[in-house]
């Protein structure tokens, strides 16, 4: 290991070796061109110092680390970022009250990084607050050890009085018997990703969706190649890197099998369920134990309800169900009673890779996170990192960081506590852009606001709204729908919330669609059909009341007016979160 430090090259050495290989190759930065080899066959290789596998929060979290570190990094998604647990989570910043009781480390960890996020990450955090509240027959012991347990964690816990919390929260029960503040806050998960996604580029790292990682070539103690399928094009390409970090959450087991490794890990479903409407002004949680329907999150212009905790086998059983979206429902009703009377839009599950896996319930596993150092099963360059929450993304993605940098020899220590997520981009006074447009995109992706505004106010009906759920232009689609990263409507959606509203785009899709159909090789029946088969998932299991109404409206639409029943669509494995 002493040998192998030796010959890294010192940060100095990094940087020139960058430099003069742009110069040679006459390569704009970060352009991937710049790191592409041959090998003695004549087999194209891409040459990096890191290849991350895994495009959720926590691999997007780790790609900024290190690229502003100065290590050459590489990352791969097999789907678009934010496909996995990161775009199905509730979007929940976490105070730490939740797990202060029964999981004090969790619990002071997202104290902490509750309070970096909002320092550095505020374009895509509301800072809503939050409340526990407790209602008749819940046990009355847990409220006692709450405070205490909040004030030894470190989580910012005040009791208010019932009156304050019905001032605060008029939707609440009037039955609620405490109510305690923590300071919950409601974030976007797939802004927060993008956001550390064009970080890591800005910072010259590369970033890849739609590209699976197959397997891997092992030589000796090391990974030496990794193969993975270009799924835009079905091309095979092959990395060549130093070391490969597991960041794929709960595909870690399998990408750990590709090198003969196993890793001890539960994977645990937990469904919510998407109401029509904010019904409350920040976070309500359950005062219990962590327990099932305990959580109502503000989150852009619907609620989100969550959530269960169900054992499952493959990361792939990730479909809500009928029970579990009436028990959600019904749970949850008893704290905000309105959330009977209201449309449920959409449901859908996210899958946990919680560690270790002795324990017989998800609850009862701890909400940690492990960095695994394969070295000590033999495999010197393989790093996994698993469980965590959204909420710790950064703290795992510095220790992960550090594993990496000590084992490439670079001093640079982490700053994404210090350093803004986004900078603060100065947005240029435009008469043209209503005020309000000009902020909500620049809370959109602040990193990227000027070029948005630009589309918006450039192109012809730029300006029109598309999408009035959530307040979409039609700039702000074509922007996005000419970048590198877009390939589905759906894509599409992830990046703007375009068709996540209350219509979950029955009424916008051909909004959609117009914005991206001027690119070729993309078939606009096919691309609406994909996006119609993927949202249709969520919307089985909440076939009731309004919704039901809804979903016969937008099948006369699409099947009885525009004849898309007569396209199959490719059979396209995903739904997405909210
Ligand atoms: C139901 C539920 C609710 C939650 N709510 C909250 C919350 O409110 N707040 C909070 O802080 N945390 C929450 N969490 C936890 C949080 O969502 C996760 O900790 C976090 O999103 C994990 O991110 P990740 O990047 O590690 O994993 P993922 O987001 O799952 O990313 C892994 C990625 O790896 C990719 N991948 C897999 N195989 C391959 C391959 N062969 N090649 C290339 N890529 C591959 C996948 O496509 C996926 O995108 C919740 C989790 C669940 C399940």
């Amino acid at each position: 290991m002493d040998n192998r430090q030796n010959i890294r090259p010192d940060d100095e050495q990094r940087k020139e070796r960058g430099r003069i290989r742009k110069l040679e190759e006459g390569c704009p930065e970060g352009n991937e061109l710049g790191r592409k080899i041959r090998d003695h066959w004549g087999v194209l290789l891409q040459r990096t110092e890191v290849l991350i596998i895994g495009g959720g929060i926590t691999g997007a979290g780790i790609a900024r680390d290190l690229a502003c570190r100065g290590a050459e990094v590489v990352l791969v998604e097999s789907s678009d970022f934010s496909n996995g647990a990161t775009g199905r989570c509730h979007g929940m910043l976490h105070s730490g009250a939740r797990y202060a009781v029964n999981d004090p480390r969790s619990a002071a960890e997202c104290a902490a990084e509750n309070a970096i996020l909002k320092r550095i990450a505020g374009f895509c955090i509301e800072d809503t607050g939050g409340l526990f509240v407790g209602l008749k027959n819940d046990d009355t012991d847990y409220a006692d050890q709450f405070l205490s347990s909040c004030k030894k964690t470190g989580v910012a816990a005040k009791e208010i009085t019932i009156r304050e919390a019905l001032n605060r929260e008029p939707m609440l029960s009037k039955e609620i018997l405490s109510a305690f503040e923590v300071p919950d806050a409601s974030v976007d998960p797939f802004l927060l990703t993008l956001g550390n996604i064009e970080s890591a580029r800005k910072a010259n790292g590369i970033a890849l969706n739609y590209h699976c990682v197959k397997r891997f070539e092992i030589a000796g103690e090391s990974i030496d190649k990794v193969i993975v399928e270009n799924l835009r094009n079905k091309s095979i390409e092959t990395y060549k890197p130093e070391i490969v970090v597991n960041a794929s959450g709960a595909w870690a087991n399998e990408i750990a099998s590709l090198a003969n490794l196993s890793i001890r890990m539960t994977l645990d479903k937990g469904s919510m369920v998407v109401i029509n409407g904010r019904l409350t002004n920040g976070l309500i949680n359950r005062l219990r134990r962590p327990s099932n329907g305990d959580i109502v999150v503000p989150s852009c212009s619907s609620s989100i309800i969550g959530t269960t905790s169900v054992h499952v086998d493959s990361p792939f059983e990730n479909k809500a169900t009928e029970e579990e979206v009436d028990f959600l429902i019904c749970e949850a009703a008893r704290m905000v009673p309105d959330i009977l009377k209201s449309r449920a839009v959409r449901a859908y599950a996210g899958i946990r890779p919680l560690c270790g896996g002795d324990q017989s319930s998800g609850r009862e596993i701890s909400r940690n996170f492990q960095v695994i150092d394969h070295s000590e099963q033999g495999i010197e360059n393989f790093i996994s990192v698993i469980g965590g929450k959204l909420t710790t993304y950064r703290l795992m993605a510095e220790k992960v960081s550090d594993i990496v940098a000590a084992k490439l020899g670079i001093s640079g220590s982490c700053r994404t506590a210090i350093d803004p997520l986004s900078p603060t981009v100065e947005r240029k006074n435009d008469p043209t852009i209503a005020p309000s447009f000009s902020s909500l995109i620049g809370r959109k992706t602040q990193l990227l606001s000027n070029e948005i505004i630009r589309r918006c106010t450039g192109e012809l009906r730029g300006m029109e709204v598309v999408c009035s759920c959530e307040q979409v232009l039609r700039g702000e689609l074509v922007y996005w729908s000419h970048h590198q990263d877009v390939k589905e409507l759906s894509d599409l959606m992830r990046r703007t919330r375009a068709g996540m509203g209350y219509c979950q785009g029955g009424l916008c899709i051909f909004g959609l669609l117009s914005s991206m159909i001027d690119e070729p090789n993309r078939d606009p029946i096919e691309l609406v059909a994909r996006f119609i088969k993927e949202r249709e998932k969520g919307i089985e299991p909440v076939l009731f009341r309004g919704q039901l109404k809804e979903e016969f409206f937008k099948d006369h639409l699409f099947n009885g007016v525009y004849h898309l029943n007569a396209y199959s669509g490719e059979d396209h494995e995903e739904d997405f979160g909210s």
